[in-house]
């Protein structure tokens, strides 16, 4: 429960645990535009051996490390090729083309999260005066609108392989990195060791407040700090956030399997009562997508609106599809409560 509510709609309404403002009220700070924040310093460490990466930076947002990825990797004119369902494409408010002229090239997500490898393939263009040239590839892990669905190490290399045959880079949107790492039972790590730069949040699953950390080579982060300056995401004694963030790394990740158990107890619930179509058999990761038949009267807008009645606050992804996203907040006893709650307004 979060202010009186079962939130669902996502693990961005986590908040900041008593552990973590304590942190943050004791936090070592600098200003660390200078480089000089120790606890930015440090965040950015820990998160660089957690990827298996040379460099972190700390940046504000996901939003802004993958812009700030996408901008270090393509010129102007140059295109990404990455998911008609990535969260880059669709909800980064066109960032890409509107602060680095880099044209979005689609390829069709699979209801598995992934792109075929013969469908990137087919997209890199030819060596070709006329053509744009494609400088790199997003995969995205967890897949948010393929249902949290988790890349595996395997398929994650060879998108890598293939990519850097083109001479291109690879971009990981790893905002639930460790959703993945967890449902599949490795170390994050594996999953990023083909990429050339990654991005994974701290303020979503992991409850810290704010923030992101972008990955890659020394060389990369060094180029990746002066965008974030030009973008306006230099920030002074932010080792106030990083405190939260060392916290959320240490103590947060380990426990991420109770929300995928919890997932998965919530779709089984769900999946019971007549009417509701499920997305998965089973949620692969701490999201549960569902869905209604024409058997109910009722829209999704009014559906949320009745189980907010009630107390509980799930997504829309549809005109028919709902999204819940399960997280530290979310207990056992919340689980039946919105089954309960769905029961009772359907
Ligand atoms: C949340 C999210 C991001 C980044 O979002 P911000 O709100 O900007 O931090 C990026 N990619 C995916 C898949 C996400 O779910």
């Amino acid at each position: 429960m979060i202010n009186g509510f079962v939130d669902l709609r996502s693990d961005t309404v986590t908040q900041p645990l008593p552990e973590m403002r304590k942190l943050m009220e004791e936090a070592e700070v600098g200003d660390d535009v200078l480089g000089e924040d120790p606890s930015i310093n440090r965040l950015q460490k820990i998160a660089a051996d957690r990827m298996g990466k040379e460099a972190g930076l700390f940046v504000p947002s996901g939003t802004m490390g993958n812009l700030i990825a996408v901008l270090c990797h393509c010129r102007r004119g140059e295109e990404a090729l990455m998911g008609n369902l990535a969260h880059t494409f669709i909800y980064e408010g066109g960032g890409v083309s509107a602060h680095g002229g880099v044209l979005v090239h689609t390829v069709p997500n699979q209801p598995n999260g992934i792109i075929k490898i013969e469908d990137i393939q087919v997209a890199i263009r030819p060596e070709d005066v006329h053509q744009p040239v494609t400088r790199m590839v997003i995969l995205e892990n967890t897949q948010n609108r393929c249902g949290g669905a988790v890349l595996s190490a395997e398929y994650t290399r060879e998108v890598g392989k293939l990519a850097h045959g083109h001479n291109m880079l690879l971009h990981i949107d790893g905002a639930r990195v460790f959703n993945a790492a967890a449902a599949l039972g490795v170390d994050a790590k594996t999953l990023v060791d083909a990429a050339d730069s990654v991005t994974f949040c701290l303020s979503k699953g992991l409850c810290a407040p704010v923030g992101s950390v972008l990955c890659g080579s020394e060389e990369f982060i060094r180029s990746a700090r002066r965008l974030r300056k030009a973008l306006g995401g230099g920030m002074r004694q932010a080792g106030i956030l990083a405190a939260a963030g060392i916290y959320a790394l240490e103590n947060m990740v380990d426990r991420l399997t109770e929300d995928h158990k919890r997932a998965r107890s919530l779709s089984e619930g769900l999946s019971k009562i007549p009417g509701i179509i499920m997305k998965d058999a089973v949620p692969p990761s701490n999201m549960v997508f569902a869905s209604i038949d024409d058997s109910i009267p009722f829209s999704a807008q009014q559906i949320v609106e009745r189980l907010k009645s009630e107390q509980v606050k799930i997504g829309i992804v549809g005109p028919r599809q709902f999204r819940m996203v399960t997280h530290y907040w979310f207990n056992d006893e919340d689980v039946d409560k919105t089954i309960n709650a769905f029961k009772k307004v359907i």
